[in-house]
Parts: structure tokens; C-alpha cells; sequence
């Protein structure tokens, strides 16, 4: 028999350890904004004990590319990260840019040599839209292998998405419907939108990841219609809200024990176990 308190299997589907200097130049943005209370440090081992502490067990890293030509040496690092004997178990992530000279190649790499499991398409900070017709191949190739894509939509430097930036999405899953897209963020703050587009498309997923120091609102009838679609998220290092933060707001939503332990991490492991390479 189970404890009641028995720790659910925690995965942190939305953290950025990125690599040396870019890692320091994207806490540098936060740090010169000021006014933020960062609730993890930049380093890669300290940020995973601290998650460790609060209950997570796994966590997926994304990189992302704000360039072309910058991929292939962000997605080495992810791997090496994975590789490196934190405190967590490590999800590598890949990323690409519609403008790189081949990305499905890059992301065929990372995915068939270096064992990745998830992509990452930061629209905003690369300046793209996911109908890219750059992308093309690689949505054929995602959804061929079934790899689970976190895309953080909009063109926004604030991080926010707004109506319009949503409904490629929407297309998006209509052209590759077998594409596991997960909508970063839940599209805040158009979490409506979002959740429209994960309710017309029954391979659509979002997370429910905070914009720094904002929690993603999803009413709870919506959040137990979609429980098998949304997962558990922190954008740690740089955000204000930490995993017991985020796991506090996600158990406010009156889930099941089954639908909450899907959306803190089985959803996440379901997708990352129906990779096909
Ligand atoms: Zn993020």
C-alpha cells in the first residue's frame, strides 16, 4: 500500500541549462532587468539538488537556438549536461533554426547519435514563425519519429503570446497531425487559445510552465478534460516561481490522484518512451 504522501515521480519538463556563456548571457537579461527574485542559481549542479529537494525526478533541458548556425554546438552541450551526473535525471533536448543550412539533419544528429528526446523551437527569441517553410522537413521528421516538440510561440521579447501568434499552431497540428506539439506555457497569456488548439488536435499538448513570476491560468473542468495533455513545467533557472511553487498551483486544481500524477510527470515519460530512433 502506497503512503498518502507517497512522492509522485516528478518531471520538470521546462528547464534551459544552458551552456557557459550563453547561460550566463540569458541570466545577465534578468539580472539587468533587476527587480527579479530568481528562485534557483545559474549553476547547472545547484539548480538540479535544489529541484531534486523540492521532488523532481527528471527534468527535460531545452535549448534553444537564437541563430542560425548555433545549434549543433547547443545541442552537444545538452547531451553533455544529460551526461553529467546531476542531481536529476537529464532529458537532453535539441533545438534548430529554420535558416540553418539543414536543420533536419542537426536534429536527425542529436536525436539518432546523441539520443535526444524532445525539441525546442523558441519562436520569440529566433525570430520565426513554426510554419516556417525552413521547418518543413523537420516537422515531416518529427512526427515520422514521433518526437515530442516544445514550441514557445510569438514574437514577444517579454515572453507573452498573443492571439495571433497561437493560431499557427493550429495549423500547424492541422498539416502534421501526428507531430507531438506541446505548446509552451500553456500560451500565456492566451491560455484559451491554447487549450482550443489542444482540444482540436488529439496529439496537441501545453505545459504549464510560468512566464517568470506569472502562473498559467487553466480553469480546473478544463484542466481535468486535458490532464493526458498537460505537463508539469518550471523554466528553472530563470524564474521567480521554483517547483514547489509551480506543484502547489498545479495540486490547487481539484485533479484526480491518476490525472495529477499524469500531468506532474506520467504525460512527460509517455512522451519521451514513444520516441521511435
Ligand atoms: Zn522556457
Amino acid at each position: 500500500m502506497h503512503a498518502p504522501d507517497a512522492a509522485p515521480d516528478v518531471v520538470d519538463s521546462h528547464v534551459h541549462l544552458l551552456p557557459g556563456r550563453l547561460g550566463e548571457k540569458v541570466r545577465g537579461i534578468f539580472e539587468d532587468l533587476g527587480g527579479y527574485d530568481l528562485a534557483y542559481p545559474a549553476d547547472h549542479a545547484a539548480v538540479c539538488e535544489r529541484l531534486a529537494s523540492e521532488g523532481v525526478r527528471t527534468i527535460w533541458t531545452l535549448p534553444y537556438a537564437h541563430r542560425p548556425d548555433v545549434a549543433v554546438s547547443l545541442n552537444e552541450a545538452a547531451v553533455a549536461t544529460a551526461r553529467s551526473g546531476l542531481a536529476v535525471q537529464v532529458v537532453a533536448g535539441a533545438t534548430v533554426h529554420p535558416q540553418d543550412t539543414d536543420p533536419v539533419s542537426i536534429l536527425r544528429r542529436a536525436v539518432e547519435d546523441s539520443g535526444a528526446r524532445v525539441l525546442k523551437l523558441h519562436c520569440s527569441v529566433g525570430d520565426f514563425g513554426p510554419l516556417d517553410v525552413g521547418l518543413e522537413a523537420v516537422w515531416d521528421y518529427v512526427e515520422a519519429v514521433r518526437l515530442p516538440v516544445v514550441v514557445h510561440a510569438g514574437r514577444a521579447v517579454d515572453g507573452v503570446s498573443g492571439h495571433d501568434d497561437l493560431a499557427p499552431l493550429d495549423e500547424l497540428a492541422r498539416r502534421h497531425p501526428e507531430a507531438r506539439v506541446i505548446i509552451a506555457h500553456c500560451g500565456h497569456d492566451h491560455e484559451a487559445d491554447a487549450l482550443r488548439i489542444v482540444a482540436a488536435h488529439p496529439n496537441v499538448h501545453a505545459d504549464l510552465t510560468p512566464v517568470v513570476n506569472r502562473l498559467v491560468q487553466v480553469p480546473p473542468a478544463e484542466a481535468r478534460t486535458w490532464s493526458r495533455r498537460l505537463l508539469f513545467g518550471t523554466d528553472a533557472p530563470n524564474t521567480e516561481l521554483g517547483a514547489a511553487a509551480c506543484r502547489a498551483h498545479v495540486e490547487s486544481l481539484g485533479l484526480e490522484p491518476d490525472a495529477l500524477a499524469a500531468v506532474l510527470g506520467g504525460n512527460a515519460r509517455r512522451l519521451v518512451s514513444e520516441v521511435r530512433s
